[in-house]
């Protein structure tokens, strides 16, 4: 990891950028999934936010431990959880890792119909068979609302991603919105102000519970953000093609890809 500055800075770095089938997509010879352009591969979708020495992750995506292992992530606070597709959930055993140096299970995050998703997929770790054989030491926690996590102020919030509502987070200034196709007026003010947007854009065609570039960029054009990034991102779109066609404010992000932002909010300590 490069060192930060001592300005009160944290660093978000996108851990996948790619949509549930990664990109390259199995059995697929697409001029983007046979690229040999590295931002045009994408693992599934995640991201790390650290300051000093806290870590925390949203979403253990599947590709989570080649994440871990690229970005030299060294060891993990927190999670907090989008929803529990999949692609957002699938790299949760590897968190044992973690649990041989950190002494405490790791809390988990997310709302009540997630953690209660989590305990049945991963029911293993809540009801073991028998003994021996490692399962991660975790705890599953009900975010209640706006909460301070180490250094970072997060504030869930509410949008649908098809039917499903899900959440989004705000970490001060910035905010992550992924696998949305819709946000509710009442979020979208929540979102007001935010200096950097992580947004989800999934391709030029319009999908039933993602964003397409044109409903992303529309967003962005209504929020005003300083810089937004478009991430959870399909074979459709190749890196420097789409980026050259989009305004300058807004880019494709990558695997890969470091953001400073400045995390603070005004909410209690809990
Ligand atoms: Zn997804
Ligand atoms: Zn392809
Ligand atoms: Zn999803």
């Amino acid at each position: 990891m490069t060192e930060l500055s001592s300005s009160g800075e944290a660093e978000l770095v996108v851990l996948g950028s790619g949509t549930s089938h990664g990109v390259p997509m199995i059995a697929c010879d697409c001029p983007v999934c046979r690229s040999d352009n590295p931002k045009n591969q994408r693992t599934r979708c995640s991201v790390l936010l650290r300051k000093n020495d806290f870590y925390l992750l949203v979403d253990t995506a599947t590709d989570f431990r080649q994440q871990a292992l690229r970005e030299k992530i060294p060891r993990v606070d927190a999670v907090l959880y989008t929803h529990s597709h999949a692609d957002h959930v699938f790299g949760l055993d590897d968190l044992r890792r973690y649990n041989y140096s950190q002494p405490h299970p790791i809390p988990i995050y997310s709302r009540p119909d997630v953690l209660e998703d989590l305990e049945r997929i991963f029911s293993y770790i809540f009801h073991p068979a028998q003994a021996g054989g490692g399962v991660p030491r975790i705890r599953l926690i009900s975010l209640p609302g706006p909460m301070r996590l180490g250094p970072f102020h997060v504030e869930p919030i509410p949008v649908f991603h098809g039917q499903l509502e899900i959440n989004a987070y705000r970490f001060g200034d910035l905010a992550y919105v992924t696998d949305v196709s819709r946000i509710p007026p009442a979020s979208l003010e929540r979102l007001a102000g935010v200096r950097t947007l992580i947004l989800d854009a999934l391709r030029y065609q319009p999908h039933p519970t993602h964003f397409n570039l044109d409903q992303a960029i529309a967003v962005v054009e209504l929020l005003k953000p300083e810089r937004a990034y478009f991430t959870h991102i399909a074979h459709n779109l190749d890196h420097d093609a789409v980026n050259a066609q989009l305004p300058p404010h807004i880019e494709l992000s990558y695997d890969g890809l470091r953001l400073a932002f400045k995390p603070d909010g005004n909410e209690p300590r809990i």
